[in-house]
């Protein structure tokens, strides 16, 4: 295919696009991001969400869970303020008007008002919403709900989501991903991330990135969780969809390349995903 304009991002592009930290920098100016994640027997993709995003820079992370799983997610993620899903509306939207972007779904299979939490966000929210998962099941259920959102969306389905948002079967999305992909993106105007190896990222204009970072060490439940969670904080710091999307698919590749220098690919965990990050970090700031 033609490729002249498709994005290549490598470190220098990634490293120009990071926000800086600023001396008189302080946590609502460094991105205020809410996530709603985890459900009853999933609580770890909801703690993947918040410390890929704390390892991301974002300062003020809010958390929207059941509260079956507020206990266990309060011990591992001291660094975030969570609300109950089971507020009023009216608080909710005093949440959602506090945030510079959200992210909803990772590990929502068994949270009882995830429809209806997708379909108030969509509706009100004016700053970027990252789906993953199941918010991306519920929206394959109602798809009018993509009609006339407020704000910038990101959807990160792996083939199988894919292919129950966009009605083909996952033989005929991997024949051919790219025109798939840049269909569903440029007709629904959203961010697409195709994730798996080589994920593609197709912006509503039809701009394209297929990324190159990563290894077989993210063939693993709870890898797709860590990505949403990058890429939610670096929409709530600033970056456009399309670059938050191309600069943390890039990041959580490179991470998972950092990983493997110091661990046995079989035996990577989160931990060393995020340690990882944060090798990269520290030679590229
Ligand atoms: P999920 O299926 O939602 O857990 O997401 C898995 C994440 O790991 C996605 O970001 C994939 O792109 C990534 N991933 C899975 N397998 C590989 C692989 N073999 N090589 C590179 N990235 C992978
Ligand atoms: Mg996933």
């Amino acid at each position: 295919p033609e490729t002249s304009r498709w994005i290549q991002m490598d470190a220098l592009q990634v490293t120009r696009l990071l926000p800086r930290l600023f001396d008189n920098d302080y946590k609502n100016s460094t991105g205020r991001l809410t996530i709603i994640a985890g459900s009853p027997w999933m609580a770890g993709a909801a703690q993947f969400n918040l410390e890929a995003a704390q390892a991301m820079g974002c300062g003020m992370i809010r958390a929207v869970v059941d509260p079956q799983i507020y206990p266990i997610l309060q011990a591992a993620c001291p660094h975030v303020v969570f609300h109950p899903s089971t507020q009023s509306e009216a608080d909710f939207l005093a949440l959602l008007s506090q945030s510079d972007a959200m992210a909803l779904g990772s590990g929502c299979d068994h949270l009882e008002n995830l429809d209806a939490l997708l379909e108030t966000v969509l509706k009100n929210s004016s700053v970027p919403v990252i789906l993953d998962a199941a918010a991306l099941r519920s929206l394959a259920r109602h798809p009018e709900w993509l009609n006339q959102p407020q704000g910038e969306i990101i959807l990160t389905p792996h083939v199988g989501e894919f292919s129950a948002l966009c009605g083909r079967s996952v033989e005929e999305i991997q024949a051919d991903r790219i025109r798939c992909a840049e269909e569903y993106a440029v007709s629904h105007s959203v961010t697409l991330v195709l994730k798996g190896a080589d994920t593609l990222i197709v912006s509503p204009q039809g701009l394209r990135c297929v990324n190159k970072t990563g290894n077989p060490s993210l063939a693993k439940a709870g890898s797709g969780d860590l990505l949403t969670g990058l890429i939610a904080a670096l929409a709530a710091r600033g970056l456009n969809s399309m670059d938050a999307a191309c600069c943390g698919v890039w990041l959580h590749g490179k991470a998972a390349d950092k990983a493997i220098e110091k661990n046995a690919l079989y035996t990577i965990h989160h931990k060393e995903i995020l340690a990882g990050l944060d090798a990269f970090l520290m030679d590229h700031q």
